[in-house]
């Protein structure tokens, strides 16, 4: 076993944080470093597309600790720095600035980048995954009448909320006949477009978007559709998901294959190299499948999960995937990994603005989603960790 003095994360968001956290509870007393390429410390990413667009929490209260509380730990935080290589046979990575950092243990923690479909790579459409993204987009949308979203996912569908509840109105642009039909299903997904269009929003599915260019005098956007319509707003926003900042990778040793590939203890196909949070495609051993999953809480975990591996004292990593939303003022919830179901369940006697989903596969319950409804969920979430207990 080779040394292990220094610990470096590369990616300083919800998974990073929590690698870096518990490598010291768990009594490493080495060196840890945190890098990441923006100015703030960790923060509530989550929050972006909610309560910080709509102005009700400012950008130091999306922080998951003070920079003193990093400090106290012995964790450095090297914040503005960006990572763009991995040179596994000197156990170094290489940052932007042109100067390497030497690693006895490497833990990749990027997440992702917004995806923009490619006829609108380059187009005036705004994205967001980060603070700033956020920040700019707040400005123009305080000062906005009109907001184009293009994807009716679920960040999507929370910008679209969160500029109603700012006195906007919007349209919103899905290319698939229902939104979110892939990820939670159609009988799902229509009961999303329907909470959408009762709101207000003008939902457009069915219909891609083949260019977003500037309006005349450089003022708002001018929106084409595939079927050659034409829509003028203020602000665009390209919400059409996000792909795993892996691209600094490319070249190295480390497989990638749709997120870094790592087995159920977090590790890549590098030594001493280990992945964790949205960027990761890991081994499930309980759903005996490579899954990557774009939760918080998942990713908090598996940040959490990667340090215990780093220490030599993993455990398989086998969480029931958790995720929330919310959207004007209704809490979305899925609990499980809806995938490959052979039936849905779904519950809606329990009123307006409120139903429950249960996907089964082969008999068994496999996940559940809820629009207002946090027993239900909680109710499925016993079910599917009493079911893994039996199987174990
Ligand atoms: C607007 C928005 C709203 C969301 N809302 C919800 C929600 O309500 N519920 C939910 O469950 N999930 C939500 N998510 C998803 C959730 O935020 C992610 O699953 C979670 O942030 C993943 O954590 P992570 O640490 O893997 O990646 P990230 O949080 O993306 O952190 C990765 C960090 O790595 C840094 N990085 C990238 N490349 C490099 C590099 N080359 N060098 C150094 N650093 C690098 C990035 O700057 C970033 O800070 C939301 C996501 C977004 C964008």
């Amino acid at each position: 076993v080779s040394a292990l003095d220094r610990v470096v994360i590369v990616g300083a968001g919800a998974a990073g944080h929590h690698c870096a956290l518990e490598l010291r509870a768990c009594g490493f007393a080495g060196q840890i470093l945190l890098v990441g390429p923006e100015r703030h410390g960790p923060y509530d990413r989550t929050l972006l597309s909610k309560d910080f667009l709509e102005g009700e929490v400012d950008s130091d209260s999306l922080a998951l600790a003070h920079l003193g509380e990093y400090e106290a730990k012995g964790i450095e935080l090297r914040l503005e720095t960006e990572v763009v290589g991995l040179l596994p046979r000197t156990r170094e990575v290489a940052l932007a600035n042109g100067s390497l950092v030497d690693y006895d243990r490497l833990v990749i923690a990027t997440g992702g980048v917004p995806a923009r479909p490619r006829a609108l790579a380059g187009s005036a459409g705004r994205v967001l995954r980060g603070l700033n993204d956020a920040a700019e987009l707040r400005e123009e949308l305080v000062r906005a009448r009109h907001l184009i979203v293009i994807g009716a996912g679920f960040v999507g569908g929370e910008v679209a909320a969160s500029a109603l509840a700012l006195g906007l109105t919007v349209t919103m642009i899905e290319a698939l006949p229902t939104p979110l039909a892939r990820a939670v299903g159609a009988e799902v997904g229509e009961r999303i477009a329907d909470l959408h269009r009762g709101r207000g929003v003008e939902l457009v599915t069915g219909t891609a978007v083949t260019a977003i260019v500037k309006g005349d005098d450089d003022a708002g956007v001018v929106v084409t559709l595939s079927n050659g319509r034409e829509l003028s707003g203020d602000v665009a926003l390209i919400a059409a998901g996000m792909r795993p900042a892996v691209q600094w990778l490319v070249g190295s040793k480390v497989d990638i294959d749709g997120g870094v590939v790592t087995d159920e203890l977090c590790r890549t196909t590098a030594p001493d190299v280990f992945a964790a949070g949205d960027c990761a495609s890991w081994w499930h051993p309980r759903m005996k499948a490579r899954v990557r999953i774009e939760h918080w809480d998942t990713a908090a975990q598996h940040g959490t999960a990667a340090a215990q591996s780093v220490l030599g004292d993993g455990q398989p990593f086998a969480p029931v995937p958790f995720f929330w939303s919310t959207q004007h003022g209704i809490r979305l919830q899925a609990v499980g990994h809806v995938d490959a179901w052979d039936a849905v369940e779904i519950d809606d006697s329990k009123g307006k603005d409120s139903f429950v989903a249960r996907y089964y596969r082969d008999g068994r319950l496999i996940a559940g989603f809820a629009a207002g409804d946090p027993h239900a969920i909680a109710e499925a979430r016993r079910e599917l960790e009493s079911s893994r207990r039996a199987r174990v």
